[in-house]
Order: C-alpha cells, then structure tokens, then sequence
C-alpha cells in the first residue's frame, strides 16, 4: 500500500465516487478506512468505531469471517474463473445455487440466477418478468407498478422503478411503463394517515384503482422492498405486503420482492417476504448473499415461473447474464457465507439486537427533540429522521445532519445519513455491549446539534 501522504492527497482525485457530486467529495474527502476486525473499522488515522452501517447494508457476518475469507482464498487458487454461459459450468456455482436454493425453499423458491450484485438481479427479475408472460402468451403485460420511496438500484430498469427523484432525474427518460404507488410511510403520505394499517389500505386502493386504470392485462409485475431500506428504512403495517400479494395474485401480476437489504437475516427471518408471511414470484438478493466479501447477487425464481420457462423448449432460452454470473471464488464465497450464517443463526441475534436498538433509539427520542420519527423494530435496520421542528416536521438542514455525524463517528460509531435520516444497518453479529457503543455515539450526536 501506498504511504499515508500519498493516500490522503489523492482522496478524491482520480477516483469518482458513487452518490455524490466530485466538487463535493473534493471539498470534503471521505474517511479512509483502511482496517477492520469483528464489527469495527478503522480509519487511516487509527480511529475505531463500531460500524453501524455494515460497509452498505451488507457486512451481515463482521468483517472477520475466517471460513468465507478462507474459502475464497482457496478457490481463488482452485479456479479463479469460468464462465456460466450455457456451455460450461463450474463446481461452486452447483454448489452455491443448491445452498441457495435450500435457503430459500421455505419462500417458494426453486431456481436461482447468479449476477453481480442488487441492480443487476433486480434488472434480472424485471426482464424474466416480461418474458413470463410473453412464454405464457400474453405479451402485452410489460408495465411495472413500484412503490414511492423505494430503492432498486440504479441500472435503466432499476432506476425507473425506483421512488426517489435523486435517483432518476438525471438520467431520464427512463423505461416507460413504470408506475409508482405511495409508499407505506406513516410519518408523511397523501392520506394524512397515521395508522399503518389503515395506511396499506388506502394504498391497496390506489393499487387497484392504477391496475384498473392501466388495465390489468399490461402490467407484468410489482416490485417492493419487505422494509423498504435506502428510502429511509420505512417500516410497513403487517398487513401490507399480504394486501399486495393478494391484489398481483386477482390481476395475474407478478411479485417480485427486492431482498437485496432484506435477504439473509436482517429482518430477524432469512427473508422479508417471510417475516411478512408472503411468498413472492422472484426475489432480488445481493448484499448478505457474501456478506459483502465478493460481489454476487442472485435472482431467485418461484416454482411458477420457472415452469413456464422450462416448459417451454428452447423458446424459454434466457438471453441475459453476466460475465461473472456464477464466478466461481463468488459462488465458493456464497456457499461458505450461507454455512456461517446458518451456523451463527444471525436472524435470532439480529432480532435480539434489533430490538435492543429500537429500544434505545426510542429513549433517546424522549430526551431530543430533533427526532421525528423512530423507525426500526424488525431486526438490525433502523432509521431515524431529524427535524429542526417537530411540530411542522421541518426536515433538519445538511449542515446539522453532517454535524450529528462527525459527532456520533468521534463518539465510537459509523452511521449512515440518507437526506435528513439516520440509517443503520449493524452487522448481524453485533453484541449488547456494541449495541449500547451505538446508543451512546447516537446521544453524542444528537448533543451535537
Ligand atoms: N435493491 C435494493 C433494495 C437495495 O437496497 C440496493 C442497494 N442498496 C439495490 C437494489 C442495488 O444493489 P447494488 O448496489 O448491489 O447494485
């Protein structure tokens, strides 16, 4: 590695980062993190902290996971690479999809596609979604219905079904067809109602009322996040994805449930949809896949669909993929995170400590006066949105959102922000002790403002 100096001059001068503008970044560099051990980081200049973010949602197993770090190295020696691509295969990629596959048995899920990672098994889903009902001999469902706030990557299909302008604006026209429903968010929504349950009522109307409007026979499929993540960790009624379930299944569209935050035991279950009680059509899972040790996503298909597909001949040829669908050092990585997983049983810690943290955010909501809404409650993901007045819910100004964030990460813990919200997304290995680092970075925080 490079010396310190060398390091620190060069932050932000040849290297472009994603979601943020270069002026920025250069007027403000990012932390540079160089280590990590169990649930903390540590930045070049030796500052500790637990991380409360998991790199990107996705360090679910602490960054020091010997069995997967060493299942990758070996593999890497092994065979560092071959293709998928429908000539060839490779042991690890049989091995990863039948450990996937058995993961996921309970959610209705029988076959599995490799990608890189979320957008890419997002945009997988959605063109697999077309071709369904194209095989089923109703070509004309192509639209998509979504839900505001919602975040599904940011590839052409992604971005358009994604409910946020940040992500979209700049790169439109996107995919036409693309329709967006309210999102369940109880704090703000047209309807001016507070009551989650009332709430997926009023959006399982809109739903009905858009399908009617667009007519049925032209949507292929709905895609929602279990707990919708990136848009501010929006914690629907329980009631909500089983209204949405049964409103697809009367209109003969598809589910697709985006796990890519969701998968591998951040609700406190292996999936989203199952913490809900829903089986969806397909799934999007990235992130927890690996653990975020090597960059795989994966595609998991239903019983229904793939029967379509593989009751149709050659006429149910796929023709999407990716070089490094099924890479072989990612599907070892895969197989190697899903054996920890299992074994660490990181669902029932993750809804242990979640609600630890939900019940120690709610606190501090007492004594700070900027918290507006607390949101959490279903495992390790969390999100806290600040105000500068709560009556008018005034969302809290850049400024004193940086501030909140340099006083937390000097206190002891790496936090998330997204706009005016506070997002969390621990690793699922975190301990008590850890937990209450964060509490307390949090107060420091929000002392700071
Ligand atoms: N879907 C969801 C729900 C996500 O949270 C994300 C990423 N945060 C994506 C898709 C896109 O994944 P990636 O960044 O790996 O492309």
């Amino acid at each position: 590695m490079k010396d310190q100096n060398f390091l620190k001059e060069n932050n932000a001068r040849q290297l472009w980062h994603p979601m943020g503008a270069p002026a920025d970044i250069r007027a403000n560099a990012p932390t540079i993190i160089t280590s990590a051990e169990g649930v903390k980081i540590t930045d070049i200049d030796g500052h500790s902290v637990v991380d409360a973010v998991g790199g990107l949602w996705c360090v679910n197993l602490g960054y020091s996971n010997n069995v997967v770090k060493d299942a990758i190295a070996k593999q890497l020696y092994d065979l560092p690479y071959y293709s998928a691509f429908a000539g060839s295969t490779n042991p690890p990629a049989i091995e990863a999809a039948y450990a996937v596959q058995e993961m996921f048995a309970e959610d209705g899920v029988e076959r599995v596609f490799f990608t890189s990672g979320g957008s890419d098994s997002v945009e997988t889903t959605l063109r697999l979604a077309r071709q369904y009902h194209r095989l089923r001999g109703e070509p004309t469902r192509t639209k998509f219905l979504s839900l505001k706030k919602g975040y599904h990557g940011t590839h052409f299909g992604g971005a358009s079904v994604n409910g946020n302008a940040r992500f979209r604006t700049a790169y439109e026209p996107l995919l036409a067809g693309c329709f967006h429903l309210p999102s369940p968010y109880t704090y703000r929504n047209p309807y001016n109602e507070t009551d989650p349950a009332k709430l997926a009522q009023n959006i399982a109307a809109a739903m009905e009322d858009e399908i009617a409007f667009q007519d049925p026979k032209t949507i292929a499929a709905f895609i929602m996040e279990p707990i919708q993540g990136a848009g501010g960790v929006i914690v629907p009624d329980a009631s909500f994805m089983k209204l949405m379930r049964d409103i697809c299944d009367r209109h003969g569209i598809l589910l697709i449930s985006d796990e890519v935050i969701t998968g591998f035991g951040r609700t406190g279950d292996w999936s989203g949809a199952r913490h809900w009680g829903v089986k969806p059509d397909m799934m999007s899972m990235a992130k927890g896949i690996t653990s975020g040790y090597f960059p795989v996503g994966a595609a998991l298909i239903s019983g229904k669909v793939a029967e379509v597909f593989e009751g149709a001949g050659s006429e149910g040829g796929i023709y999407h993929g990716y070089t490094y669908s099924a890479h072989p050092v990612g599907a070892a990585a895969v197989t190697a995170t899903i054996s920890e997983t299992l074994r660490l049983d990181t669902k029932t810690n993750a809804a242990a400590r979640g609600k630890q943290l939900h019940e120690g955010i709610l606190k501090l909501a007492e004594k700070h006066d900027i918290i507006g809404d607390v949101r959490g409650g279903h495992g390790l993901m969390h999100g806290i949105e600040i105000v500068s007045d709560k009556a008018a819910k005034t969302p809290m100004d850049a400024a004193s959102m940086k501030r909140i964030h340099t006083a937390a990460y000097q206190a002891g813990a790496m936090v998330r922000l997204g706009m005016h919200n506070i997002l969390m997304s621990p690793p699922l290995t975190i301990t008590e002790a850890e937990v209450q680092v964060i509490l307390d970075a949090l107060d420091a925080g929000f002392s700071a403002v």
